[in-house]
């Protein structure tokens, strides 16, 4: 059958190789800090799965590479965001590599969409939510409880706790806590129809 229809990116190097890799071909980078990058993939992880492949670097300033399709970061490069493009490389290792040392895959390329990239306009919105955002403990009315990344608005109730989309049918989605110096603080939270039905029965 086809090839390119399943395995791996025409671009991956072999497993257990480090190879530079030109961006500007088959993809862009954009480039975040760590603390940002993990915070705008929590974000990405719980809206889409999967995000499309993204790279740890942790050798020096440690960075995120988050590969998006080619020309599509105009806006993230306009907001102040690194964007590598022709005549750049990037340090890419084998599919394999999903651990340190040196570059590793946080989210490999999907073997069965191997052209899949992160999408630059969900990237560059999770980025900005993630800017306001801060961890909280949730506690869903009939699920399990788990830290979120959270932004104002969804600990005010103004916006759905799991995806942030802002419409009229929120619906009560149980308490986020947040640390203070005593005890606990809770906010009652929402949800959209679609997430009510996750974390309610
Ligand atoms: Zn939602």
């Amino acid at each position: 059958m086809d090839q390119l229809m399943r395995g791996a990116p025409p671009w991956m190097p072999p497993d257990d190789t480090v190879s530079a890799v030109a961006a500007g071909e088959h993809w862009d980078a954009v480039v975040t800090p760590q603390q940002a990058g993990l915070a705008a993939l929590s974000l990405l992880d719980a809206d889409t799965t999967p995000p499309g492949p993204v790279l740890w670097d942790t050798r020096h300033e440690a960075r995120l590479y988050f590969l998006v399709p080619v020309g599509s970061a105009g806006e993230l490069a306009a907001a102040g965001f690194r964007v590598l493009g022709a005549r750049s490389f990037i340090a890419v290792p084998g599919a394999t590599s999903v651990g340190p040392p040196g570059p590793h895959w946080l989210v490999p390329p999907d073997p069965d969409q191997p052209g899949r990239l992160v999408d630059a306009t969900a990237l560059h919105q999770a980025l900005r939510r993630a800017a306001g955002a801060f961890w909280a403990e949730y506690r869903p009315p009939q699920a399990a409880p788990r830290n979120i990344l959270i932004t104002g608005a969804q600990r005010l109730g103004q916006a759905c706790v799991l995806c942030g989309i802002v419409t009229d049918q929120l619906i009560p989605a149980g308490h986020v806590y947040t640390p203070t110096g005593q005890a606990p603080l809770g906010w009652a939270v929402v949800a959209c129809p679609a997430h009510a039905s996750e974390v309610t029965r």
